[in-house]
């Protein structure tokens, strides 16, 4: 039991710990609220090679393990989580094709995707269906040498700059069960009949794109379907989560970890009554909490990574972990607008935008709620970890 970084971990912290001080924090603010694109720094984000973080280095990639993966994602999130979001699916794309691809499909994208030349994504939710993924509607029928695709997915971020965009779809309907008939096609973004309809407003994470997007009869040629045997997208979309949740564990741990930053330096710098409001036992009694939470959130996490990173079955400990994370997030947030004050309102802070950020977590990957269906169903089947 080492509950120190190990130089190759602690290295990659510090430099996307500098890097985020250096290029991040200084701007995400101003184009967070001005609705600015970040694209000199998606540009900085391939050049350090983060595109191809999880890709094997056979492909160009870092190849790197799941607790890299997590030390990265809070470290960006510590900065602006929505810079976090545009290698978050994507991310989570490469994996599943480095995970199931044929070899066709490894030698067309991987490359190009670790090097950030081509980006992806993630189409699975549905207007009518999200949590019950089994549920959903986008059709594949096969015609000769290739599917016809009809459906509408949503919430699909960064569709805009995906191709191609793995898609979740029915290729029989009638399978029993349902998970039985569904796959995943690559989809090409410039394919007659694709269509990015709408970006969706939204709340906080600001920065990627969320969108609408509508399949009208695409024709997608049969070697883009993910693995090149039907019926796999369900166990295939499922593989990728374990490592998402963790993903999503670890920007909450990036959030809540800045919250606490901006509370304790403002409880230092803020005065009331003579003396810094720090001095004041109900202000510490808060700081204590959230730097007790964020630690336990972080640990949690780190322990899922190092679970996954061993090979191991992780969907109990990347569900509590991805749980935790996001709650103390919320809380984090919530707490240190508090101790800021009416400050905290404001838009001249950053503490409002940590505030509409974290309940992101709460949701994607599985909404907190379903996580815990996932947790308690592992704790019966595997018993209680210890
Ligand atoms: C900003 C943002 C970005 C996103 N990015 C992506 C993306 O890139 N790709 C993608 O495919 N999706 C994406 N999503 C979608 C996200 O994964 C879904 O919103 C999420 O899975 C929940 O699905 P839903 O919204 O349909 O809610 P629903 O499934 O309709 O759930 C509504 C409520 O019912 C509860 N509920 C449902 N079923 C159960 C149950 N069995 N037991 C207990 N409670 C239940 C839920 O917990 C929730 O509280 C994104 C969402 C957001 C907000």
């Amino acid at each position: 039991m080492d509950f120190e970084l190990s130089e190759d971990h602690r290295a990659v912290q510090t430099a996307i710990r500098d890097f985020t001080d250096r290029e991040i924090r200084p701007v995400a603010r101003e184009m967070e609220q001005s609705g600015t694109y970040p694209t000199a720094i998606v540009e900085q984000l391939k050049h350090m090679g983060l595109f191809g973080l999880g890709v094997p280095e056979a492909y160009g990639g870092l190849g790197a393990d799941t607790l890299t993966l997590a030390i990265v994602f809070e470290e960006l999130s510590r900065g602006w989580m929505g810079v976090a979001g545009m290698i978050g699916s994507h991310g989570m794309a490469c994996k599943l094709i480095t995970l199931h691809g044929t070899d066709d499909q490894k030698a067309r994208f991987l490359a190009d995707l670790a090097s950030g030349t081509r980006r992806s994504a993630l189409a699975l939710t549905e207007p009518d269906a999200g949590s019950d993924l089994q549920g959903i509607r986008t059709r594949a029928v096969r015609d000769g040498d290739h599917y016809v695709v009809r459906g509408t997915k949503t919430w699909v971020t960064n569709a805009r700059h995906a191709d191609p965009l793995p898609v979740l779809v029915k290729t029989d309907p009638s399978a029993a069960p349902a998970h039985a008939g569904m796959s995943i096609l690559l989809i090409a973004m410039d394919s007659p009949g694709v269509e990015v309809t709408r970006d969706i407003g939204k709340l906080g994470y600001k920065g990627p794109e969320s969108c609408e997007v509508v399949l009208d009869d695409v024709r997608v040629p049969v070697g883009d379907l993910l693995g090149g045997v039907e019926g796999r997208g369900m166990q295939q979309a499922i593989s990728g989560l374990e490592t998402g949740r963790v993903n999503i564990a670890a920007r909450a741990v990036g959030v809540a970890h800045r919250a606490l930053e901006e509370a304790l330096r403002y409880a230092e710098d803020r005065e009331a009554f003579g003396r810094p409001i720090a001095d004041f036992q109900a202000v510490q009694l808060k700081l204590a909490d959230l730097a007790t939470s964020v630690q336990a959130a972080r640990l949690l996490t780190w322990w899922a990574a190092d679970r996954l990173d061993s090979g191991a079955r992780a969907d109990t400990e990347s569900g509590m972990a991805k749980l935790f994370a996001s709650e103390v997030a919320l809380t984090a947030s919530l707490e240190a607008m508090r101790i800021h004050g009416g400050y905290g309102y404001s838009t001249e802070f950053e503490i409002e935008r940590l505030y509409r950020d974290a309940p992101l977590m709460a949701i994607g990957e599985g909404t907190n709620d379903i996580l815990r269906t996932v947790v308690a169903k592992g704790l019966r089947r595997d018993g209680i970890p210890h």
